[in-house]
């Protein structure tokens, strides 16, 4: 491609110049005028509708004014100063209130002058007043029928202070537009594809997505560069993943031989559900392939995935290659490795468990053996990626995830093995929701386990406040005196981490008054605490030694103890959906019926009521997930580092579900026809993906 319009410097758009595009590159990363280009408006404001100051109201919301700047004067002094103004116009008068940049406001508004005003309403005693209002002057008594609709940019302090306000980022955009020809912009999506879709031209979309005309194009503009970003998202992934399976040798697993058929027919504890017969036989076909296994296995809590792992990883050592399973955290790990081995006893093979923890002459012996080919399957936590950590034959790693491990740490299990890399399974706890399992795993071979185990008692959730402390008090001593055992969870966030543990040592002793020793036991559970300490205390509970377990998250993952019916969680509103779903997943894994308890303040947010209602209407995880989404967005689910990495620059995956599953099962299409993107019809959409499509950071070799 030749040198574009777009990749111009900043810099050199007019109205910009040096100082200015060093502010845009350090507060918004606009570099050139593309950038600039594809930074969208996060809102509009709609230029149609003028409202009257005296039909205004404290619910008015966001409204536009047209009229006359009659006062604007200092007031108060030291940290009250601010600048108040007066505006009118001919139904009435509202004043206007600056709290900072009171300088820049005296010098850029002149009293008298006609403006348009946009701003919020809000009730100030019994007046009403404007803060922080955006004031322009009208361009014409007709107004520009392209800025009906008016953008707004995300800004920042700075760049107000160095004038690229609103009204001027808006004169850039404007400026820039004038300069773009449709040559600039060419259409990067293949013709047959625009014309199916009923899309806009990227030319129109990029011009309308900034100065709409109405609502019409503003949707329309708003579709096609949504489609446009998640089907080169798409594009990308599948292209991964099909190249991978067409280049990335695997191990083809072609036995099934003595481990498996021993281990099937005579004893494994429990009857397969379908579901986790259909996955096992899923990852066989995969491994046996002949290709490099990467797939991910989704199933809701309980839905016995451990056992999948474990079938999957005696398909590994019957081939002749050793496994590895890898938790998220110590506990986890353990417990994997206590299952994992009392599932294996009787037979002849060597687990080993290797942590942080895990030092000295221990470390040294277990490496030796895992080197020389003695272990059979290794556990641990990421001390398993480590460096020093040397497989004989690695040939299937599990991951068991719950959204903890980034895509590094997944990509770097690739790297234990040579000459190949091991097949990889990905285990999730959390049900991802559809369109994020589309997007970031989108590389990957999906299976689920649907189903959960026969004789499941589904789990009775309960919302309870303060109020009703008392009840639940007696609630567990009912339980408990028909032999149940109980966990009493205590949110634990970082930066107050303190304050938590305090929370959780006070309501230790407060339950120590309530079941007093000897009659009743109680077990205490938190990060801070040595590994031994750690141990001794979940044991006394695995053992039933103790009739409540007092903890942190710690045990949110993982942790197995059927006898455990009742989960009680303080301060519920202060824990993520999909938490509150992993620690009730502690419970309902015996015979018996389980609860949940929800314990709250009596003051709730909305969001926090929400997320309450949600885990009391129901026990799926993939409808929690999907509330989860919505609720808090795919950034707070994956992290930042995680959905940094997708980099969506408009469309929304809690919303545009549509859009993506179309666009995913279009890029299919067009890759399964013409992989290479050869075809004449394809060029364009090819040079584009190679130049500007998605990078996709740190996917490294996994896909
Ligand atoms: P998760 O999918 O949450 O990791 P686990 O693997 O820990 O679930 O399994 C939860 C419990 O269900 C374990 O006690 C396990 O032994 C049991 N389990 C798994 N599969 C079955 C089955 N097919 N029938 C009965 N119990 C099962
Ligand atoms: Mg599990």
């Amino acid at each position: 491609m030749d040198k574009n319009l777009l990749d111009s410097s900043i810099e050199y758009l007019k109205g910009v110049g040096p100082g200015r595009a060093e502010l845009l590159r350090s507060e918004l990363g606009i570099r050139t005028f593309r950038d600039l280009l594809q930074q969208y408006p996060f809102r509009y404001v709609d230029r149609t509708v003028f409202h009257r100051i005296r039909d205004l109201t404290p619910e008015s919301g966001e409204v536009q004014l047209r009229g006359i700047l009659r006062r604007l004067d200092q007031v108060g002094d030291g940290r009250k100063r601010r600048l108040v103004g007066r505006f009118r116009d001919d139904s009435g008068v509202i004043e206007l209130v600056w709290f900072k940049g009171a300088h820049w406001i005296q010098n850029s508004l002149q009293v008298g002058k006609e403006y348009i005003l946009y701003g919020r309403v809000t009730a100030f005693g019994s007046t009403l007043n404007i803060a922080h209002p955006e004031m322009e002057e009208p361009k014409s008594e007709s107004q520009d029928p392209a800025s009906t609709f008016a953008p707004v940019y995300p800004s920042t302090e700075k760049l107000n202070a160095k004038g690229l306000d609103v009204k001027m980022r808006r004169r850039l955009m404007e400026g820039l537009l004038e300069k773009v020809q449709s040559a600039d912009v060419p259409e990067n999506l293949p013709d047959y594809l625009v014309r199916k879709m009923k899309l806009v031209s990227r030319f129109d979309a990029l011009k309308r997505i900034h100065f709409p005309e109405d609502q019409n194009q503003l949707d329309a503009a708003r579709n096609r560069l949504k489609f446009e970003e998640l089907f080169f998202l798409q594009l990308r992934l599948l292209q991964l993943k099909f190249r991978r399976q067409q280049a990335v040798i695997g191990y083809p697993f072609t036995q099934v031989g003595a481990n498996f058929y021993e281990y099937y027919q005579e004893r494994i504890p429990f009857e397969l559900t379908g579901a986790q017969k259909r996955v096992i036989k899923e990852i066989r076909r995969d491994m046996g392939s002949g290709k490099q296994m990467n797939r991910l296995l989704q199933g809701d809590v309980g839905s016995g995935k451990t056992m999948v792992g474990l079938m999957c990883m005696l398909i590994a050592i019957d081939n002749g290659f050793q496994a590895a399973m890898m938790a998220p955290t110590e506990i986890l790990a353990q417990q994997h490795y206590l299952s994992i081995s009392e599932y294996l006893e009787g037979m002849d093979l060597q687990v080993g468990f290797l942590s942080g923890s895990i030092k000295g002459k221990k470390r040294r012996v277990l490496l030796e053996a895992l080197e020389a080919g003695e272990i059979h399957i290794l556990i641990g936590t990421h001390a398993l990626i480590e460096d020093p950590v040397v497989f004989k034959n690695l040939g299937l790693a599990i991951t068991d995830e719950q959204h903890r491990f980034g895509v590094k740490q997944r990509a770097s299990l690739w790297k234990k093995n040579k000459p190949y890399p091991p097949h990889v399974l990905v285990m999730t706890a959390t049900p991802i929701p559809r369109t994020l399992a589309m997007t970031l795993y989108g590389d990957l071979d999906v299976s689920v386990i649907d189903e959960l185990p026969p004789g499941r008692i589904p789990i009775t959730t309960q919302h309870r406040t303060e109020a009703h402390r008392m009840r639940v008090i007696g609630f567990m001593r009912t339980e408990i005196a028909k032999g149940r055992q109980i966990y009493v969870v205590y949110p634990l966030i970082e930066e107050s981490e303190k304050l938590d543990l305090q929370n959780l040592e006070e309501g230790y002793e407060a339950l120590s008054r309530e079941f007093p020793r000897p009659e009743y036991q109680i077990s205490i559970l938190h990060g801070r605490m040595k590994t031994a300490d750690k141990d001794f205390e979940m044991q006394r509970f695995v053992k039933g030694e103790t009739q409540i377990m007092v903890a942190t998250t710690v045990i949110e993952v993982g942790v197995n103890v059927p006898n455990a019916s009742v989960m009680v969680i303080e301060n519920t509103e202060r824990f993520g959906l999909s938490q509150l779903h992993q620690l009730r997943g502690r419970v309902g894994r015996g015979a018996e019926q389980s609860f949940c308890i929800l314990l709250t303040g009596n003051k709730l947010s909305s969001e926090g009521r929400e997320r309450i209602q949600t885990m009391v209407q129901t026990n799926n995880g993939f409808e929690i997930a999907e509330a989860d989404l919505r609720l808090r967005g795919p950034g707070n689910i994956l992290g930042t580092q995680q959905s940094g990495d997708l980099n969506l620059r408009i469309a929304d995956l809690a919303r545009d579900g549509r859009i993506l599953q179309t666009a995913r099962e279009l890029a299919i299409r067009i890759l399964e026809k013409d992989p290479g993107l050869e075809h004449p019809a394809n060029v364009n959409t090819k040079k584009f993906l190679e130049k500007y499509g998605p990078a996709l950071k740190g996917w490294g070799r996994i896909s």
